[in-house]
């Protein structure tokens, strides 16, 4: 199939997932992927080429960029270079923060993503708690990546974020080697993982440390205090935290007993159903920043997502409340759901 929008022509071949795309006046040929663009490298002043295959750097924590294919028209045009972030950083493990050449290469603050202006806090509805935890899982079989990021429910700012690689505990070296491999090795964040990743009962000790710094939850309480989990969909809270906790053989901690469905209020607030944060982004017209699937990238889009929401004036609200200690028995607060 082919289609010219301006003087740029795009073939795709769905079958390779391949998609061509010719610049005649740059005289450059582009090559992407069909939903990803693996790396980016100027070559000269006219010409960016988008290959498949990222080049070899040095640095262990090389990340790629991706763009949605309306933004990779408009990034030929005009090249805008995204920071990634350096995930050993966002594990409170970079060894490399007086390296300014690092420190050129990946993005070490979560701020510039994640703000919003004052001028646009006018329509904001007073929230039920003081702080939302925007929590986003990785990993079907066994959990390999555990993101949180804090904001402040009043000012909307960014507070902090706790991130940690997953490291599964009921799987040979050799299957974690291939399920690490297949996830984050295209996106060559395979050796970051490795590098990082902890138990999972082990990082939710580090987690409860971190909320009580926060005060956000003391040992014993049933609840988070103040705060409310985030999520894109029930699988995360409903599902998996309590598979996991079986898998681990450890108690489900009461601060997982209810949260809010961020696809449950979008579509109650815009009534407008989206099926998960790719279209709830595109409903809103706005671009995803860094990798799908990865996350604490999709953590930031979702926390962005959030943040957009409040700003139109939604009221966020507790969607989804456990009846008992395990994956069942779920009671769901509204009436229109997805
Ligand atoms: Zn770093």
């Amino acid at each position: 199939m082919a289609m010219t929008i301006g003087n740029i022509s795009t073939w795709a071949i769905p079958k390779l997932k391949l998609k061509f795309t010719s610049i005649p006046t740059a005289n450059a040929i582009v090559f992407s992927s069909t939903r990803r663009v693996s790396s980016v490298n100027a070559t000269n002043s006219n010409v960016l080429l988008f290959s498949s295959q990222p080049h070899r750097q040095t640095n262990t924590n090389e990340r790629t960029l991706s763009f949605t294919d309306s933004e990779t028209f408009q990034e030929t045009k005009k090249p805008k270079y995204w920071k990634p972030m350096c995930l050993y950083y966002t594990q409170n493990k970079c060894t490399k923060m007086d390296d300014p050449e690092h420190l050129e290469k990946f993005s070490h603050h979560y701020s510039s993503r994640l703000q919003v202006g004052s001028d646009d806090l006018k329509n904001l509805q007073p929230q039920q708690v003081d702080y939302f935890l925007v929590l986003d899982l990785e990993g079907k079989v066994e959990i390999l990546e555990f993101p949180v990021v804090m904001i402040d429910a009043h000012s909307l700012e960014f507070v902090d974020a706790f991130h940690r690689f997953v490291r599964p505990i009921k799987m040979s070296e050799k299957r974690v080697e291939e399920y690490i491999d297949g996830k984050y090795g295209k996106l060559r964040l395979d050796r970051v993982w490795h590098d990082t990743s902890i138990p999972f009962a082990e990082m939710l000790q580090q987690f409860e440390n971190w909320l009580r710094h926060h005060q956000l939850w003391e040992k014993g309480a049933l609840t988070l205090h103040r705060a409310a989990f985030v999520t894109c969909g029930n699988w995360d809270v409903k599902t998996k935290i309590p598979e996991q906790c079986q898998v681990s053989g450890i108690k489900l901690p009461p601060y997982f007993m209810e949260w809010i469905n961020l696809k449950d209020v979008y579509l109650n607030f815009y009534n407008h159903r989206a099926a998960g944060m790719m279209a709830m982004l595109k409903g809103l017209s706005m671009p995803i920043i860094g990798s799908h699937h990865v996350g604490i990238d999709d953590a930031q889009n979702i926390t962005r997502i959030l943040q957009r929401m409040l700003v139109d004036g939604a009221l966020m609200q507790i969607t989804a409340k456990r009846t008992g200690m395990g994956s069942s028995g779920v009671k769901f607060m509204f009436k229109n759901r997805i």
